[in-house]
């Protein structure tokens, strides 16, 4: 029976949300729970299970029993889209519900779990579900002597190791492909963010999937996760999260059965704002590109890279454009600004302010924290201006809402200075001048470049990262079955 958004906070007044395994014949245990808070203001909500090698060696039981039975692997696509369509449509009916999890969860604002992530989740499920059925094979170019296939095959047994950003929509990135594909998946949510994933996999064995097919560990990444990574019967993991964790990944592949491994890790994107740019067009873009999602977000734009003739204009523009940015309980429909996920975090966003300041670079906007608000670790939008290369908020990843705004001269400049990073996951530019819009484009070492916007593109294109943030494999799009399948080539003699 869906719940509505009101009912799961009264839930969570009461600390009765629960996460655990679900894992056939499992039942959840008191042993070992882990508290779970909400950053909203650092009161307990419920608990989570914490998993242990134990319980990830079920999990993977399970998955392949699953998978060589046949009960989902042996099911044509139009057998599972039919099942995943089913799915999405009760995802849709539970939307008010999965979208307070994630609020309450990850301090994420209700409005943007309504509105943006939870209808971009169903969707998610909806296109890998009627995509399935339209992915054909090959025929090699032999003579009349042979007969030579091409066909793609389901991997076997996937781990999905999810981060706290975007629970249910990263949750649906990899569930929904590698499902559709023909594997059996067991998911390890983040220990922060486990609430949306618990009910979502719930509701897909509500509408058909085995429940071999789809099982979730919860607890935390160095047990749980690390069990994963090192298992010897999962075939591939596919990770979304920080790229400190994803070499861990490469280490744990290593160490045991060389599993495939796909990482989806950090960034530090540039915007680049050439001085021909339609100021007022692009000031909410570059707005949400900053801090959208409290810029916990892996294609952040988070440096501002911008001719100095027009820094100045631009700076004002923006610092208007902030007065609609409501720093506030998540909670409250008009908020677009949360809490920092945890205090480690908070701690770690509040350092950057504090050394970039150090660092001789000039508060251009915001740099207050709210800690009249619940647990006080709310930041507001925060701009630094005279960012130099050599400074740590240049270089490193924050995950919170810090811009750092660096000028330029000239278009060579530009492109120098937006591509100085050991990270490649997004850019954006903004100019009017087509020839150069290209030029640049193809100059920039990035997944994803927007031009005169700021987007990920949809669930239509493939999303991920150049250099060090990440490889092995895209979300999204078509090319995201690349990682859930495996060629195989039948070769017939005549
Ligand atoms: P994280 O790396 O701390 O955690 C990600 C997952 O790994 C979690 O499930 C966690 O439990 C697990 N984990 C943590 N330590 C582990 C260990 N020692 N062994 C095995 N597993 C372990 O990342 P996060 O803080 O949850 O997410 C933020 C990061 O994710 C940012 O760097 C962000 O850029 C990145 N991210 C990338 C994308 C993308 O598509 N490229 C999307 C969203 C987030």
């Amino acid at each position: 029976m869906p719940i509505s958004t009101d009912q799961v906070f009264a839930q969570a007044r009461e600390a009765r949300l629960f996460a655990g395994h679900l894992i056939p014949g499992h039942r959840p245990s008191q042993a070992g729970r882990l508290e779970n808070r909400t950053p909203i203001d650092d009161t307990p909500i419920g608990w989570i299970e914490a998993g242990n090698a134990e319980d990830v060696d079920k999990a993977v039981r399970a998955a392949r029993a699953s998978f060589e039975s046949g009960e989902w692997s042996g099911l044509s696509p139009a057998q599972r889209k039919a099942v995943l369509l089913r799915w999405a449509d009760l995802l849709e009916a539970h939307t008010e519900e999965l979208a307070a999890l994630d609020c309450i969860d990850a301090g994420k604002p209700i409005t943007e779990c309504l509105n943006t992530d939870m209808p971009a989740t169903i969707d998610t499920f909806r296109w890998y579900a009627e995509a399935i059925d339209k992915v054909f094979g090959k025929i090699s170019p032999t003579g009349s002597d042979a007969l030579g296939l091409i066909v793609k095959e389901p991997i076997g047994v996937v781990g999905a190791v999810l981060p706290w950003n975007f629970p249910a929509q990263m949750y649906a990135w990899k569930v929904a492909p590698a499902l559709a594909a023909g594997n059996a998946v067991v998911v390890k949510p983040a220990e922060l963010t486990s609430l949306s994933a618990y009910r979502m996999t719930q509701l897909a064995y509500e509408a058909g999937v085995p429940e071999g097919a789809l099982t979730l560990v919860t607890g935390l990444g160095e047990e749980a996760g690390e069990a994963l990574g090192r298992h010897m019967d999962v075939d591939i993991v596919s990770f979304t999260g920080s790229t400190e964790v994803g070499r861990l990944f490469l280490r744990y592949s290593a160490e045991s059965n060389l599993k495939e491994i796909v990482l989806e890790c950090g960034g530090k994107s540039p915007q680049v704002v050439f001085e021909d740019a339609d100021l007022d067009g692009i000031t909410p873009h570059i707005l949400a590109a900053a801090f959208w999602n409290m810029s916990e977000n892996c294609s952040c734009g988070s440096r501002l890279i911008v001719h100095a003739s027009i820094k100045d204009r631009l700076l004002e523009q923006l610092r208007a454009g902030l007065a609609d940015w409501k720093v506030g309980l998540p909670t409250d429909p008009a908020t677009s600004i949360g809490p920092m996920v945890e205090k480690a975090h908070f701690d770690k966003v509040k350092s950057f302010i504090d050394d970039t300041l150090e660092a001789g670079a000039r508060l251009a906007h915001g740099g207050k924290i709210h800690d009249e608000l619940g647990s006080g670790w709310y930041v507001e939008p925060t701009i630094f201006d005279g960012v130099t290369p050599d400074m740590r908020l240049f270089r490193n990843e924050v995950f919170g809402p810090v811009l750092a705004v660096t000028t330029f001269e000239d278009e060579q400049e530009a492109v120098r200075l937006a591509n100085d990073s050991v990270y490649g996951l997004a850019a954006s530019i903004y100019t009017q001048n087509l020839k150069r819009a290209q030029r640049v484009s193809s100059a920039l070492r990035a997944g994803t470049v927007s031009v005169n916007g700021f987007s990920e593109g949809d669930i239509t294109t493939p999303f991920g990262g150049y250099k060090q943030s990440g490889f092995g494999g895209r979300d999204n799009g078509l090319e995201a079955f690349d990682q859930y399948q495996q060629t195989k080539t039948i070769w017939y003699v005549n």
